[in-house]
């Protein structure tokens, strides 16, 4: 699993107006040119920077590496429908065989049998699971789900996250990220 981010790019971590990042999937993160852009909007507070800075001849910044918005936003309740978020919902774990490798999704119910393609109809699956359970509904292939598949919550994501953190993480976002901390009760 990866996270297309590299420390080249000096990306900034951006908080809410709580501290908390504005959002963990994916991890919100801006370019240095959006984040400095939003500092001198007056929307963001700096509150860790890189070491490297940019110059024009009069002024020189260094690069912002976390900001927090001024104002709070809501979050949203639920995490976005996605490929990765799907898979972090079944810890990377073929919901047939446990397998983590070769994932992909499999539809419980067919779509050739008018299955959705929804949190509840679709969960990761490996390669030769999917094969194998083809157009045939789950009692006929004789191939339950470990779990039934659900529509998860931000909280139930943040609790799978923790043992699938991001290959990137600048030791400035530490302090503002869970996965080396205790998550808060909520
Ligand atoms: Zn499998």
């Amino acid at each position: 699993m990866t996270i297309a981010v590299t420390q080249d790019l000096s990306p900034t971590l951006v908080l809410n107006a709580d501290f908390r990042p504005l959002s963990y999937y994916p991890l919100s993160l801006w370019s240095w040119q959006d984040a400095i852009k939003a500092v001198f909007l007056d929307r963001v507070t700096i509150l860790a920077e890189y070491e490297r800075a940019v110059r024009s001849p009069t002024y020189s910044m260094r690069l912002p590496s976390v900001v927090c918005l001024k104002t709070y936003v809501k979050p949203a309740r639920h995490p976005a429908f996605t490929r990765f978020n799907v898979f972090l919902r079944d810890r990377f774990q073929c919901q047939y065989c446990g397998s983590p490798h070769e994932l992909t999704f499999d539809h419980v119910v067919p779509r050739s049998k008018g299955g959705l393609t929804t949190w509840e109809n679709v969960v990761a699956a490996c390669s030769p699971c999917n094969l194998k359970k083809g157009g045939l509904m789950p009692k006929v292939a004789g191939m339950i789900p470990q779990q039934k598949p659900f529509q998860p919550t931000v909280h139930d994501l943040h609790n799978n996250g923790r043992l699938f953190p991001p290959n990137y993480l600048h030791e400035s976002w530490l302090d503002y990220l869970y996965w080396d901390s205790e998550l808060d009760p909520e």
